[in-house]
């Protein structure tokens, strides 16, 4: 197997699989009085530590949420209940794009140019236009295209107009070097599973005085901000996986960088002018590479490099499965036609030459084939 999707997900540490099937092993509740209650409050609190170093942030402005999705609607719902202008990139996730469906708030969206940069000129003008201070929604990175954006001058600009920021650093953390606190956010979204974590674990972290809205009521869990019994072996799992990404941080960049040129350059000498590299103008992570090769469509593409046992990615896995082309690179100024011809390579901590190899070798065959016919 040729795993070569880390954006959808990361294959789990070993370490962390370790961790959790031992924690898994006693009935785990944090508001149990019990000495298993003590004990699985000091399982939570240690991952709460760990994510703060990584993030950041303190661990008491750290909140467990069972997704990114999650954390992203409580902010995004929040702030619609509150009647509130909401404001978002217009190549957000799906997770921040969708979360008002159910509430019919309309978002008002900020343009990226055609480097795949949000554009901070149009965020200047809506921020201008709002009726009112509101809250706006922007990435640290991109998850189709690995381009890092301007959170910092977004989130300055914003404050200057009194709006609340919700950073999403989902795709950042482990990638890129950054601190909630010097970003100047008032929110942020993690997720484990992008990290080397298990699924269905997030965090949202929140600057310490900001009310938090909730989106879940029930148990008093989280200091009574997100209701429902923490996902103890989850939340350690999440921990571990923090201490491991910030640990490694440096040994990421220079183990994956240089993957990431011998595959585009590798796509330019077998598909030459027709090969077109998404954001390649702009700072990128070094594991993501989104790219389309003309005329031949993305979803021939994934077909024979399954075959062959190469798991890559047309565009976001949310919106793989449906015919829908990237919203994200049509923002970016690419045609319908175009961006239904994009694969999304991304590495992470297991990827080696071999996987590069492996990939150009079965994906030149299909080209040259492809390029006979
Ligand atoms: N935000 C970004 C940038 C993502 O890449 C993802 C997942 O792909 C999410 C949010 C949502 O994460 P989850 O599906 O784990 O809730």
């Amino acid at each position: 197997m040729t795993y070569l999707d880390y954006n959808a997900t990361c294959p789990i540490y070993p370490e962390v699989i370790e961790l959790m099937s031992e924690v898994m092993k006693t009935p785990l509740n944090p508001s149990s009085v019990h000495h298993y209650g003590r004990q699985a409050r000091h399982i939570v609190e240690t991952a709460r530590d760990q994510i703060a170093l990584l993030a950041g942030c303190q661990a008491k402005e750290v909140i467990f949420t069972s997704s990114a999705t999650e954390s992203i609607n409580m902010i995004m719902q929040g702030y619609a209940k509150m009647g509130k202008p909401i404001l978002a990139g217009a190549g957000e996730h799906s997770a921040t794009l969708k979360s008002l469906d159910g509430l019919k708030t309309p978002i008002d969206f900020v343009n990226y140019n055609h480097n795949g940069l949000l554009d901070l000129d149009d965020l200047e003008k809506k921020l201008e236009e709002a009726s009112e201070p509101g809250l706006l929604n922007i990435m640290l990175v991109n998850n189709e295209t690995g381009v890092i954006q301007p959170a910092s001058e977004a989130i300055k600009l914003a404050k200057q107009y009194g709006f609340t920021v919700h950073c999403d650093a989902v795709q950042a953390a482990g990638k890129l070097a950054f601190s909630f606190k010097d970003l100047g956010a008032d929110f942020m979204t993690l997720a484990a599973h992008k990290i080397g974590g298990p699924q269905g674990c997030g965090v949202l972290i929140f600057k310490s005085g900001t009310p938090v809205p909730k989106l879940l009521y029930g148990g008093g869990q989280e200091r009574r901000q997100r209701a429902g019994t923490e996902n103890v072996a989850a939340i350690a799992g999440f921990g571990k996986a923090a201490e491991i990404v910030r640990e490694n941080s440096l040994k990421y960049e220079e183990k994956l960088r240089p993957l990431q040129r011998k595959l585009e350059n590798g796509l330019r000498e077998i598909g030459g002018n027709a090969v077109v590299i998404y954001g390649e103008e702009s700072s990128r992570v070094a594991n993501t590479t989104n790219f389309s090769i003309r005329n031949i469509p993305a979803e021939r593409q994934l077909m024979v490099l399954d075959l062959e046992k190469i798991a890559v990615s047309s565009g976001s896995a949310c919106a793989s499965g449906s015919v829908a082309s990237s919203h994200v690179l049509k923002a970016m100024g690419a045609s319908d036609d175009e961006a239904l011809c994009a694969l999304r390579v991304s590495t992470g901590w297991a990827s080696d030459e071999k996987d590069i190899d492996h990939f150009l070798s079965v994906w030149s065959e299909y080209i040259k084939r492809q390029q006979k016919t």
